[in-house]
């Protein structure tokens, strides 16, 4: 089934046009290593051709209303939905995907949500009061008002991650397109396909120009974007790394940034919680999607009093995390994107017995053909422990145990990173007041259960700037004052 993608034709596009590449590369499904499409290998003057023509088109997007622009939204989530259950398998086959993820979360889901939410026009400009001015020697006495607009920042070039494909160029474009930028949506080399099926069917909607879509395996022409004077600003979801990349590289055009970056989640375990629903919570990220998720719970800390019943209920349940093919009802871990990401996250699993952790659950390589690491558990970690400071986007939760409140929030703020944190403890008050402690973006309570339309992004090296809801709205923006004498 996965082979007809091989065959087919496919393309960049560049103000409206799809545009055929001399080079190709190929696409590999992690979950059998067969190549299931060669992408089309974009230039350096593709991108600069993008960037252009996302300029060209510029001001009459934003001429529009807010209103009219919302309206186009609305119908390309209508002509995304009527056509995108047929990308399902190819979701998964890029990204490797289980079934379950890659219908409800991958290619439905938040991924049409965010066309819709951002369908409905929102108030963006604010009245200024007005201000008794003193008559001065650059004007006489008056009453001073005004008007805060809110502009378009101009043309944004969306950089996105592999992992969820469509889901991060949703977040970023609907809410860029609404505010009134043009874009040019850069998707992860590992998986690009269904965005390049995306972009064509908003191209179908969108004025030629509004849309247009770059696609390569290197990382050059992410970097022309940022370099180009053409672009206003870099709407990046990816590493930290490669963040901080952009930025430097972006200064020089002194380019307007949303960096959404790496995580390394930690979970407070309070000595009077819910041990029960806190494993609960930590089981159905652990594995999910193979653990490749910027929001994973991964840093447990965990009140020493419960230190072992949690070991004991984590080791219980990971028997149930069902390792296999993707595309088996039945799985719950399917494999992680590439052979050279498995050989990645295998090495910080070493790493952590080198420096003395325990492997509780897992640490072996599965013996299958893909590229699969088996959900694994290391306890007995110390927080200066690479394995307990870094990311791996993989498969991996590391134990460390507290002795009270304030030794779990130095342990949990001991990070560089501060993307998506959790408490569980015996009642919402405590966990409130632990959770306004903690140095991390977003904080969730007694769950795992994120607000989709909460300000979303991080603290420290996760990221500049908040997006989803109106925050969404205000990232894509220039703030404009305007006044005059009442
Ligand atoms: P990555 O940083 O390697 O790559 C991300 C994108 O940047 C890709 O499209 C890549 O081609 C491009 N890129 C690489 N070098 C570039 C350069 N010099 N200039 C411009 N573009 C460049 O990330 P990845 O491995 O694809 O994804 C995993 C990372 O993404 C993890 O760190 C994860 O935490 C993070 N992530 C964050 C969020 C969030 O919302 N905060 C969501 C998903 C993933």
């Amino acid at each position: 089934m996965n082979k007809v993608h091989v065959d087919e034709d496919w393309r960049i596009l560049i103000g409206g046009e799809r545009i055929s590449t001399t080079d190709h590369y190929d696409i590999v499904d992690p979950n059998t290593t067969e190549i299931i499409g060669r992408a089309p290998e974009a230039t350096v003057e593709h991108a600069l051709a993008a960037a252009a023509a996302a300029k060209e088109a510029l001001s009459s997007w934003r001429a529009l209303s807010m209103d009219q622009r919302c309206d186009y939204i609305g119908r390309a989530a209508d002509a995304i939905e009527s056509q995108c259950e047929g990308w399902v398998d190819l979701v998964q086959a890029e990204t490797g995907a289980t079934i379950k993820v890659a219908r409800t979360m991958q290619v439905a889901g938040a991924f049409v949500d965010r066309f819709r939410y951002y369908s409905k026009p929102f108030e963006m400009n604010q009245p200024l009061p007005p201000l008794y001015s003193a008559a001065s020697a650059l004007a006489p006495e008056s009453l001073i008002t005004g008007n805060v607009l809110r502009q378009p920042a101009g043309v944004v070039a969306c950089i996105t991650p592999y992992n969820f494909p469509l889901v991060n160029v949703a977040g970023k474009i609907a809410p860029a397109l609404a505010m009134g930028n043009t874009v040019i949506i850069k998707p992860a080399p590992q998986d690009p396909l269904a965005v390049i099926k995306l972009g064509e069917v908003l191209n179908e909607v969108f004025p030629p120009g509004v849309v247009n879509v770059i696609v390569g395996s290197s990382p050059e022409v992410g970097a022309a974007l940022v370099d180009s004077k053409d672009v206003n600003m870099i709407s990046f979801t990816g590493s930290s790394q490669v963040g901080a990349k952009i930025m430097e590289a972006g200064g020089k055009t002194m380019k307007r940034l949303l960096m959404e970056l790496g995580g390394k989640g930690a979970l407070i375990m309070t000595e009077d919680c819910d041990v029960q629903a806190a494993v609960g919570g930590i089981a159905s990220v652990w594995g999910f999607h193979s653990g490749q998720i910027c929001t994973a719970p991964t840093r447990v800390i965990c009140h020493r009093e419960i230190y072992e019943p949690t070991i004991e209920a984590l080791s219980a349940v990971s028997e149930f995390m069902t390792l296999g093919d993707a595309r088996e009802e039945s799985t719950l871990v399917g494999p992680v994107i590439t052979e050279s990401h498995r050989d990645r996250v295998e090495a910080f699993i070493q790493s952590g017995i080198d420096d003395g952790a325990e492997v509780v659950v897992g640490g072996d390589r599965p013996e299958r053909d893909g590229f699969f690491i088996a959900p694994t558990l290391l306890a007995g970690c110390t927080p200066e422990m690479h394995v307990v400071q870094e990311e791996a986007f993989g498969p991996i939760v590391v134990i460390m145990p507290h002795d009270g409140d304030d030794h779990a929030i130095e342990l949990a703020n001991g990070s560089d990173y501060g993307l998506f944190s959790y408490v569980y403890a015996g009642n919402t008050t405590r966990a409130y007041e632990i959770g306004e402690q903690l140095e991390s973006g977003n904080v969730a309570l007694n769950s795992i259960a994120p607000h989709m339309y909460a300000p979303f992004g991080g603290f420290k090296m996760s990221g500049v700037g908040r997006d989803r809801g109106r925050w969404g709205l205000e990232a894509y923006s220039e703030i404009q004052a305007i006044n005059w004498p009442s």
